[in-house]
């Protein structure tokens, strides 16, 4: 069993006079001008529906970058039927061509696709450059070549034998079709929730986010170049709940892989629940789900350290990590000098469009999370209880613009230290050096999500305290470095408690979710 040693897609760096830039730009430019008219994709079919419905860049509200078709419940049936019309064929393909498959796919993601995928998801999601690049191409990349390596490492995983018999563990694909379902924020997240599957030799009825179609629409390209059989992932766009009731309740359902917030998954979970009996088979559920993640820094924290990793923790992508830094608990003794780094700081992030490759912050996905991160920010700069120690402002007249915004709180209980807001606010609670203990008991008892967080500490008592304090409070947690950015095949990927089933994208534990083994014993 082998495949080509996987080794992590470096980062181009898209310099002003880089040929990466060049061809990125252009890409952008011809992303804006042809308004993509986008089909479904169903078995062997294209389907547009003449239901269309716009996309429109975050950053850019005015702009129709392209339409897509909507389907309904009809779709819905036709994708599960062309899905297990494929699964024979598919499922009996040997592991090399299925695998060759996928890493034909990174091999596009990493050439002639590089810039279309990234000016799709700068243009769709209002990612910056760098932003796009560690996710669409890298990420993506990253997962498709790790898990072909992770699915021989699941294949050669056999018993052993004895005298006159022989054992040996069949590593099947599920009995019945997978749904995926997919968040808005990462590109590479969506690819990887299908292909994950699809490697072990399932066949996937994949919904993404509407607010990532755009993309959704070329990782499809890509997959069909690369040499996916019609059928064994088809891309619908019906709506949640319409294409819940119909899958949910069909019984070759056989799993559901699941990126989104916490309360959908829970209640797709009770869906799948009522209905268990109509199932030939008990599916496999595996959700990554929110966060609330943390970054704590003790006493001898390095204030510079402290600082890189609380703005680019909260900041990147806007916030829109389910990793990202959104509180933070800082010793009273260094926040002086931190209050002065952060605003001095953040007083030269630039806030706009992706085109410009000097912006650091871009738009928010859509108007309901605008509107629900303003909220926030209004309720929080009336409250006499709040500093407000940066931002605090927004403007949606050219694009779902939310300033960067710093809060610092009194209690460690405001509504923003508790609940996912999923966007560019951070709020600080400043403890008495002398509570560094208690701070920790604060943060794991309001941790109902479990899934990064960060311990910024030069002391090594405070490092292994915190380590094994805060063990169930995130399924990621980091040493000297902001609680995001985590590299597949080299920091395995999920949360627990309300952040998710923990089954680590980008690892062979997650494979293992999606193949139903089978043991033969012979005996000669
Ligand atoms: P979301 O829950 O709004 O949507 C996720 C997906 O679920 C979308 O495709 C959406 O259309 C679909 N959906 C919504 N209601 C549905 C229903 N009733 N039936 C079927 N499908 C339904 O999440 P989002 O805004 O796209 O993404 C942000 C969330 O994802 C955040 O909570 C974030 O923390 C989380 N997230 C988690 C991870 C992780 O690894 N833990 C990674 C990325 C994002």
């Amino acid at each position: 069993f082998n495949v080509p040693t996987p080794t992590n897609e470096p980062v181009l760096n898209y310099g002003p006079r880089s040929v990466e830039r060049a061809a990125l730009t252009a890409a952008l430019q011809e992303g804006r001008a042809k308004q993509t008219d986008i089909p479904m994709y169903i078995g062997s079919e294209q389907v547009r529906t003449g239901k269309t419905l716009e996309i429109r860049p975050p950053h850019d509200h005015k702009h129709i970058l392209a339409t897509y078709h909507e389907g309904d419940a009809e779709h819905v049936h036709a994708a599960i039927k062309a899905a297990l019309d494929a699964k024979e064929a598919w499922e009996n393909m040997p592991w090399e061509d299925r695998a060759a498959i996928f890493l034909k796919a990174a091999d596009l993601l990493a050439g002639s696709y590089r810039a279309k995928i990234n000016a799709a998801t700068m243009l769709g999601q209002s990612k910056n450059a760098y932003q796009a690049e560690i996710d669409a191409a890298c990420e993506f990349i990253d997962f498709l070549r790790f898990n072909a390596h992770y699915m021989t490492e699941i294949y050669a995983q056999q018993p052993t034998s004895g005298k006159g018999i022989w054992n040996r563990v069949e590593f099947r694909p599920l009995e019945g079709f997978i749904f995926a379902i997919t968040p808005f924020n990462f590109t590479a997240i969506a690819g990887n929730l299908c292909a994950s599957a699809a490697m072990m030799g399932n066949v996937v009825v994949w919904k993404p986010a509407p607010t990532q179609i755009y993309a959704a629409n070329v990782i499809m390209e890509v997959f069909i170049e690369a040499g996916l059989p019609a059928g064994v992932i088809n891309l619908i766009y019906t709506d949640g709940p319409v294409a819940g009731d119909i899958i949910f309740s069909h019984p070759d359902f056989a799993g559901l892989h699941f990126t989104g917030s916490t309360g959908v998954f829970q209640n797709l979970w009770k869906t799948i629940g009522t209905n268990i009996d109509k199932y030939k088979t008990y599916p496999r559920i595996v959700g990554e789900t929110g966060g609330k993640d943390f970054v704590l820094a003790h006493p001898s924290a390095n204030v510079d350290v402290l600082n890189v990793a609380l703005l680019r923790g909260a900041f990147e992508y806007q916030g829109q990590k389910c990793s990202a830094a959104s509180r933070a608990y800082i010793p009273k003794s260094l926040w002086p000098a931190l209050k002065e780094k952060l605003q001095a700081e953040m007083a030269t992030f630039k806030v706009g469009p992706v085109e410009d490759f000097e912006n650091f912050i871009n738009a928010v996905i859509d108007e309901r999370s605008f509107d629900k991160l303003a909220k926030y920010i209004d309720a929080a700069v009336v409250d006499p209880s709040v500093e407000v120690v940066a931002g605090g402002t927004y403007d949606k007249s050219q694009g779902w613009f939310i300033n960067p915004t710093v809060l610092k709180v009194e209690d460690p209980h405001y509504v923003t230290m508790c609940d996912e807001l999923f966007g560019p606010v951070l709020t600080l609670f400043v403890y008495e050096d002398a509570e560094f203990s208690n701070v920790m008991d604060i943060i794991d008892t309001t941790s109902k999500y479990a899934l990064t967080g960060s311990i910024i500490s030069q002391d090594r008592y405070a490092i292994a305290e915190a380590t094994y304090r805060l063990r169930n409070a995130a399924g990621n947690f980091y040493v000297n470095d902001k609680p995001t950015g985590a590299v597949v095949g080299q920091q395995p990927f999920g949360g627990a408690r309300g952040s998710g089933t923990n089954d680590k994208a980008g690892s062979m534990q997650n494979l293992l979710r999606w193949v139903s083994p089978r043991t033969i014993k012979e005996t000669f």
